[in-house]
């Protein structure tokens, strides 16, 4: 089995197609889809993630993230929460308040977890709070402009292969958050990179 520094730097070096592609094949809704299919939609969630971080520059010029979040009014709630086996979160959108909520119980235990294991050479261990308000930004571009092309697509869905639904592809979403927090950030490796060490290490300090 591979230990958790080669997983990390093989992450590390995959291509955003590659990362994204890995993404869509895990979503239970997206893995059907044929790959041209796949690939398509990984495109079009790249470039709505790349209009909004343009749009970003042109308006405000160049920020950092939290500045980006002050200029548009994003109110942003640091938590302490310890998690359970059945949830832990990193950050969240709460559409009804429209609040970035970065939880740094788990912001911390990412950085505890990547000095532990010498991942600060791989990965930068300082922008997790960042990434974090970057990705959960976009889910706030997406509540308050309903007609972009992440909210538009729907796919034919079969829950239990049998009932036939209209579903919203949320990996389209997950994948364009994961960009424009990647664009945002100027980090040279995935965001998604955090969520990994998360998840294979937490077992390993627990
Ligand atoms: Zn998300």
């Amino acid at each position: 089995m591979q230990n958790i520094r080669d997983k990390i730097s093989l992450l590390c070096k995959k291509s955003d197609m590659e990362v994204y592609m890995d993404y869509m094949d895990k979503d239970i809704s997206a893995h059907r889809l044929p790959v041209e299919k796949k690939k398509e939609i990984i495109e079009k969630s790249i470039e709505v993630a790349t209009k909004f971080y343009e749009k970003l520059q042109a308006d405000f010029g160049d920020l950092s993230v939290v500045e980006y979040a002050r200029k548009l009014s994003i109110p942003i709630n640091y938590v302490e929460e310890k998690g359970n086996k059945y949830f832990t979160y990193l950050g969240l959108f709460k559409e009804k308040t429209q609040t970035i909520v970065v939880n740094f119980e788990t912001v911390l235990l990412i950085k505890r977890i990547g000095k532990q294991f010498n991942l600060d050479n791989l990965v930068n261990l300082n922008m997790i709070k960042d990434a974090v308000i970057a990705h959960e930004m976009f889910h706030y571009f997406e509540l308050v402009n309903p007609d972009i092309y992440t909210n538009q697509k729907i796919i034919d869905a079969k829950i239990f292969g049998i009932i036939k639904t209209k579903s919203r592809l949320l990996a389209a979403g997950e994948i364009a958050a994961m960009h424009f927090s990647k664009l945002l950030t100027k980090l040279n490796h995935t965001t998604l990179v955090y969520d990994k060490i998360f998840a294979y290490g937490r077992k390993l300090v627990a």
